[in-house]
């Protein structure tokens, strides 16, 4: 259990890279426009990465607050957490222009930004929320999302679970099916998580699929 003293510091780090990409006036689109660092509990054992603001996120300075986030919530909700009870946060800190995706030198640009935050928070399961997500912090990753999703990976010691966007639920009915059973595998995989923790020696690869 970690102490008072190390979640302090943990919350103090990651308020000093929300800092960081507050002043990076390279990151933004526009001037004036609103950094969203990521939020959530500093010692959270899940991490959800998902690709960039939309125009709610921006007004708000949150992430995943507009429609797509409603989904995540319930998503969450399934399976009895709460969105305080995780990290959420985005490879890209600014909304594109006109939501369009981001572009390799602007992942390149802002990704360090996520890279501190998972060094801070230590998450023992990062959730990807779609293909960007994947493509930005598993490069050497070659199959799609559509392969991998609902799939857990364990690469280095580090669990990660691909699952396709949330937005992609919005405008189709079997995808949201498909995204809630995904999502609802998430506790028996945390359960491999903390055996493996007892386990030594490198792990590596697709431990477990369909
Ligand atoms: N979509 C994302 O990928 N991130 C958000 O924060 C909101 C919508």
């Amino acid at each position: 259990m970690a102490s008072d003293k190390q979640r302090e510091e943990k919350q103090l780090a990651l308020e000093k890279i929300a800092a960081e990409i507050a002043e990076c006036d390279d990151c933004r689109y526009l001037p004036n426009q609103r950094p969203v660092p990521g939020e959530g509990d500093p010692e959270a054992e899940i991490m959800l990465i998902g690709e960039a603001p939309g125009s709610k996120e921006n007004e708000t300075g949150r992430p995943f607050v507009g429609a797509a986030g409603k989904f995540l919530e319930e998503m969450l909700n399934s399976i009895g957490l709460e969105r305080s009870d995780v990290f959420i946060a985005n490879v890209i800190k600014f909304q594109p222009p006109n939501n369009r995706d981001p572009l390799p030198e602007e992942i390149a640009r802002q990704k360090p930004f996520l890279d501190a935050q998972i060094v801070v928070i230590e998450p023992k399961m990062i959730v990807f929320l779609g293909r960007h997500a994947l493509q930005a912090v598993l490069p050497s990753i070659k199959q799609s999302i559509s392969e991998l999703h609902g799939q857990l990976l364990v690469i280095d010691h580090q669990h990660y679970l691909p699952l396709y966007h949330p937005a992609a639920a919005l405008y189709n009915g079997s995808m949201r099916q498909t995204l809630l059973d995904d999502f609802g595998r998430l506790p028996e995989y945390m359960e491999s998580v903390y055996a493996s923790s007892l386990i030594s020696g490198p792990i590596s690869g697709l431990i477990s699929g369909d």
